[in-house]
């Protein structure tokens, strides 16, 4: 029998648990110096006591900035296989949490195989599953109906749960009369949104938020505060309709750390790179710190195809000012549902940005990588840049296919390289250019 229910409640009562003992190694931590920030709510450990085979993972601002991916069927795509192939291509390469945002067919049997095969955490947004689940158009819904799909993914094994909680019946008047260019464009907000026009109820996951707590306590499953209005633009960017949820948000997270159930927040969206560590700080002092989950973001409306690059430059200047988890954006973002080529760029850049940010913020270990890449491009050590490479498969190709003449060079200068010219002109060698 377990002496508590959540990683919270245990770190509150001074218990070391397995996971807890997990992470601060990761991190390159005492146990000591993590405890109190899980105490806090600073830093998350989503592992639901149903996830067997989970290899935890902290996530919080201090700690090394984490990466989420995005998969699931449509109705347009739905081959479990290839999602199912996506999802361990990501994992081996370095998805620290898959979210499962299927959304057509049979979603249980995915969701539970996922839970049983994979050792990232993995998350879902149990609106979009209520219609899937029950077969029934979204007005058809009950609020129970709502509330039982979230204990159905609890119980399942799902380490964390978007659930747009900041909304209300508030911000239906506050969208239609503060006139965004995007209105609304997260799905989940959408579904919650429009279920509340047509029923004319308050918003199920706010009302009943007490008894979501106690299933989230009951399983150890950390509720992912969504932002329903993050903004969907540039223009969108930091207006009423985003700070105001910002605020309700805030509010939720004292109340779920009452009730010793660990809480990330969910971020923007589409965001000038210039709002991007204002709006960090902002939300680390309304939410007390609880984790950022940054959703981009993306600094530029302009570049469809290329998003993941808009997503990496906004993610890197997010984590760097507190953001401390990273959702991926893949290039077919705002087009399509991505292949595997499109996971594939999508993780690198965000492995990337994360990466850069962890340098920013003196993260533990992150530089290390960076300074042994600089003595093997020094010594012209080929091997040993793939080794410290994020992509060594794509740099080594690369190189293979326009090999140089001379092998201490590459095919970019020849032999006017920089570097083997200084490292003959530093040991006294003669230069031979021509
Ligand atoms: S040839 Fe130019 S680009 Fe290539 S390693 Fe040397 S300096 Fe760098």
């Amino acid at each position: 029998m377990r002496e508590y229910t959540t990683q919270m409640e245990a770190a509150r009562k001074g218990i070391i648990t397995h996971e807890l003992k997990t992470v601060a190694e990761k991190e390159m931590m005492k146990v000591e110096e993590l405890l109190p920030l899980v105490v806090s709510g600073k830093v998350v450990i989503c592992a639901n006591i149903n996830h067997k085979c989970l290899d935890p993972q902290g996530v919080g601002s201090m700690l090394s900035t984490k990466i989420n991916v995005n998969l699931g069927v449509s109705r347009d795509c739905k081959n479990y296989d290839v999602e199912m192939k996506k999802v361990m291509e990501a994992v081996n390469m370095g998805a620290h949490a898959i979210m499962d945002l299927s959304s057509h067919g049979d979603t249980a049997p995915f969701r539970r195989k996922l839970i049983s095969e994979c050792p990232v955490m993995i998350g879902t947004v149990p609106v979009y599953d209520s219609v899937i689940h029950y077969q029934r158009d979204l007005g058809s819904l009950t609020a129970r109906d709502f509330i039982d799909v979230v204990r159905l993914h609890a119980k399942d094994g799902v380490d964390f749960v978007t659930l747009h909680c900041g909304i209300t019946r508030k911000t239906i008047e506050q969208i239609k009369n503060h006139k965004r260019k995007m209105n609304i464009v997260s799905r989940g907000g959408s579904l919650v949104f429009a279920w509340m026009c047509m029923t004319g109820q308050e918003n199920p996951f706010y009302e009943y938020y007490d008894e979501i707590l106690e299933i989230c306590r009951e399983y150890d499953v950390t509720i992912s505060l969504g932002d329903a209005c993050r903004p969907g633009c540039l223009a969108d960017a930091s207006d009423v309709c985003q700070i105001e949820e910002l605020v309700r948000l805030g509010e939720l997270t004292k109340r779920a750390w009452e009730k010793d159930v660990q809480v990330m927040v969910e971020g923007p969206g589409h965001m000038p790179l210039d709002q991007i560590a204002a709006n960090m700080k902002i939300q680390q002092t309304i939410c007390n710190g609880a984790p950022f989950y940054v959703l981009g973001p993306l600094v530029t409306d302009i570049a469809p195809g290329y998003d993941h690059i808009t997503s990496a430059i906004g993610g890197a200047v997010a984590a760097s000012a507190g953001a401390a988890f990273l959702c991926y954006v893949t290039p077919a973002e705002h087009l399509a549902l991505p292949n595997l080529e499109d996971v594939k760029q999508g993780i690198i850049a965000s492995k990337i940005a994360a990466h850069a940010a962890d340098i920013a913020k003196g993260i533990k270990g992150a530089r290390e990588l960076d300074d042994r890449m600089a003595d093997a491009r020094r010594n012209l050590d080929w091997e040993s840049q793939w080794e410290c490479a994020i992509d060594p498969k794509t740099a080594r190709q690369i190189r293979e296919d326009r090999k140089p003449e001379h092998e201490d060079t590459c095919s970019m200068c020849g032999k006017f390289c920089a570097v083997r010219s200084m490292n003959k002109a530093l040991s006294g060698e003669l230069i031979d250019i021509l």
